[in-house]
């Protein structure tokens, strides 16, 4: 019996030592600081906010966004792996450990708050409509009644429109896909009338395609852009909090607007403020 306790004992003493420990439970800053590493999860296929350019090297607000916050967390550029995030793998990327962070147009929201933790916001959009550069039938959300839409799974935008128009027109006017970027062909062979998703991307979309695209330029959400991480690591907030503050102030995030968004950066005129929860 007492045997039996005493390994008992030893047992959950060895558990407390790595809930301590180990990297399962500590925060991001301890982790960046002993490792001098963070593995970030960014977009591929947006251009201006997450691109993978031919020579493997990663470009865009959000990817400027992670090297200025692992820096303030005391690791180098040389010291981040950027991972590729898809709107549907986000929450479970950061659960599983696959990633530290994500940087990756990742609207905070209430549902994926009871998975993750959200620093930020460093940035605020709205969701707006991409069409044909000749289409003069979509001039805002309730046009998209009887229209084909194209949006990425696990992203709150197709969720948005599906909640207004309702599981009829989900099914049939639809069309969900792992990214935006494979939205685009969809548009172009009409296959589809319009990619509807944060103005952000789509204005990334429309510059990279001149005269094949517009936007539409009538938002109908709010979407607050925060750096998701590991649920309850307060101490990871409050730290990427303070860096996205010192962002705002030290000119960088206005740097960083303006050599990624080209034209459409004038819209972002004052930064928000980050919500410390
Ligand atoms: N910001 C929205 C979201 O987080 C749409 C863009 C995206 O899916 O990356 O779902």
């Amino acid at each position: 019996m007492r045997f039996a306790a005493g390994l008992l004992a030893l047992a959950a003493l060895a558990t407390g030592l790595t809930a301590c420990g180990g990297s399962g439970s500590s925060s991001i800053v301890d982790k960046a600081k002993d490792d001098k590493k963070l593995t970030i999860g960014v977009k591929i296929d947006q251009p201006g906010w997450g691109l993978k350019k031919p020579d493997g090297g990663f470009a865009g607000f959000d990817v400027d966004v992670a090297k200025y916050v692992a820096k303030e967390l005391g690791v180098p550029e040389s010291g981040i792996t950027f991972k590729e995030a898809q709107s549907a793998n986000r929450e479970p990327f950061i659960q599983q450990g696959q990633v530290d962070m994500v940087i990756a147009t990742y609207s905070i929201t209430d549902e994926r708050k009871k998975k993750i933790s959200f620093a930020g916001p460093y940035l605020v959009t709205g969701q707006d409509i991409l069409v044909r550069a000749d289409d003069t039938s979509i001039t805002g959300v309730e046009s998209l009644k009887d229209k084909k839409v194209c949006g990425a799974q696990g992203s709150s935008s197709p969720k948005r429109l599906a909640d207004k128009f309702g599981p009829d027109w989900e099914a049939k006017n639809l069309t969900q896909q792992q990214g935006y970027g494979a939205c685009l062909p969809l548009l172009e062979n009409k296959q589809v009338d319009a990619i509807s998703t944060d103005a952000t991307i789509l204005a990334g979309f429309a510059a990279q395609f001149p005269g094949k695209f517009k936007l539409v330029g009538q938002p109908f959400s709010e979407e607050r852009y925060g750096i998701g991480i590991k649920l309850d690591d307060k101490a990871g907030r409050d730290a990427i909090n303070n860096a996205i503050e010192k962002f705002f102030k030290d000119g960088s995030w206005r740097k960083a607007i303006d050599t990624n968004l080209g034209e459409f950066g004038k819209y972002f005129t004052t930064p928000p403020s980050v919500d410390r929860y």
